[in-house]
């Protein structure tokens, strides 16, 4: 059967990069009916001036699987970030994104092979903030001196860090079943519980806690900071990271420059009974229309979501035909050509044209 997917092409460089992965897709044999569904500045008009229409929010809730291109985020008043409301209307509370070496790929590290889990509703990101001079924010700091806490500066804005028992454990029993399922070894929670106790140190305890009822899969913590270093330092000693928002946000971009930058990263977003798949990239207004940028982080999250739709045959088929592609090193966009005005650099649905010939010839996995 047929599994119907939500494809949404977004905007800039997304509905080139979504029509190379949709080709690229359909040439592993795997039948799919694509639901099509806009979203972005430049279908607001057509819905009431709303970027994300009530008909696309229900396609992916019906099919529980949605391929999206990047959309950008116009600067400016009233304008709120469709990925941002796809997150929370969705409740897409786990991002996971794996990053991981092809050879082949200009990048001082080889054998990476790590997956981020990144916590999306929480923490400092949650969006709860006063600004500093208005009476909201002379209120909270009037009311933290009477509960004993002594704001530094009386001139200062404030955000707040909420991180609960809920978010955590859900966010972790998410990471012991992807990790049974991807066959990962270990998981590490990450956290500045030393510092951060009622936050970190919640979020560390209930790590342990759903550790405890998963002891078939390795359960470790570090502390952030110490993370970095360890990751630039020996990334292979590391397999799947545990993060909250923050932390999440920055070491997931640590991970995509370990392995050849944004080109190479692939993501996907998760909630319950729904999933989102989506490059790290943004929508790179610039290229947009150029059959210019690199496809392979959109096909990567194709193949996450082959995966995530059972296909691992597909899936291992996507994956090797990439590498193998890489490897050569002939049909590819200018960015992962040794120099950016290199004349063999292909555009973007040329890279499609050598995968799916590559999957019809049937390269070794
Ligand atoms: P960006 O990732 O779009 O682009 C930064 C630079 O990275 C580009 O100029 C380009 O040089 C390079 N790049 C990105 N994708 C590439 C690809 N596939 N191949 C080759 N080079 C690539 O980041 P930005 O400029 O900060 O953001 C542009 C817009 O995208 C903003 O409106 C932002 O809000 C939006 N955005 C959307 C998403 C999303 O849809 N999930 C994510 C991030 C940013």
């Amino acid at each position: 059967m047929a599994h119907r997917v939500t494809l949404i092409p977004g905007d800039g460089i997304g509905p080139e990069l979504t029509e190379a992965t949709r080709r690229v897709l359909d040439a592993t044999g795997v039948e799919f009916e694509w639901d099509v569904q806009p979203a972005g500045a430049d279908v607001m008009d057509e819905h009431g001036g709303n970027p994300l229409p009530e008909t696309t929010l229900e396609s992916i809730r019906r099919n529980g699987v949605a391929l999206k291109g990047p959309i950008t985020t116009p600067i400016g008043e009233g304008f709120r970030s469709v990925n941002v409301g796809l997150r929370v209307l969705l409740d897409l509370y786990a991002q996971v994104r794996p990053c991981k070496t092809y050879q082949g790929v200009r990048t001082r590290y080889e054998d990476v092979d790590l997956v981020i889990v990144r916590e999306t509703t929480e923490d400092i990101y949650a969006g709860i903030e006063f600004e500093q001079g208005t009476p909201d924010a002379e209120e909270l700091i009037a009311w933290l001196a009477a509960h004993g806490e002594r704001v530094p500066q009386q001139d200062s804005g404030i955000s707040i860090k909420p991180t609960s028992i809920t978010g955590t454990r859900r966010v972790f029993e998410f990471a012991f079943d992807y990790a049974r399922r991807m066959g990962r070894r270990k998981i590490t929670a990450v956290h500045k519980a030393n510092i951060m106790k009622f936050t970190d140190g919640l979020w560390l305890h209930v790590a342990r806690a759903v550790a405890a009822e998963n002891p078939d899969i390795e359960f470790d913590d570090r502390i952030a900071d110490n993370m970095c270093m360890q990751l630039v330092q020996r990334p292979e000693e590391y397999d799947m990271m545990v993060l909250p928002n923050l932390y999440g946000d920055i070491i997931s971009d640590l991970a995509a420059g370990l392995i050849g930058g944004l080109g190479m990263a692939p993501g996907a977003n998760f909630g319950r009974g729904v999933a989102v798949f989506e490059p790290t990239h943004g929508s790179a207004p610039k290229y947009a229309g150029q059959n210019k940028v690199n496809p392979i982080a959109q096909m990567l999250s194709g193949m996450l979501m082959l995966r995530h739709l059972g296909e691992m045959d597909a899936a291992d088929r996507l994956e090797a035909a990439i590498s193998h592609l890489i490897r050569e090193g002939k049909s590819l966009t200018y960015d992962m050509k040794p120099t950016r005005d290199d004349p063999t650099a292909v555009g973007t649905s040329d890279v499609a044209d050598a995968l799916i010939e590559k999957l019809q010839s049937g390269v070794a996995v």
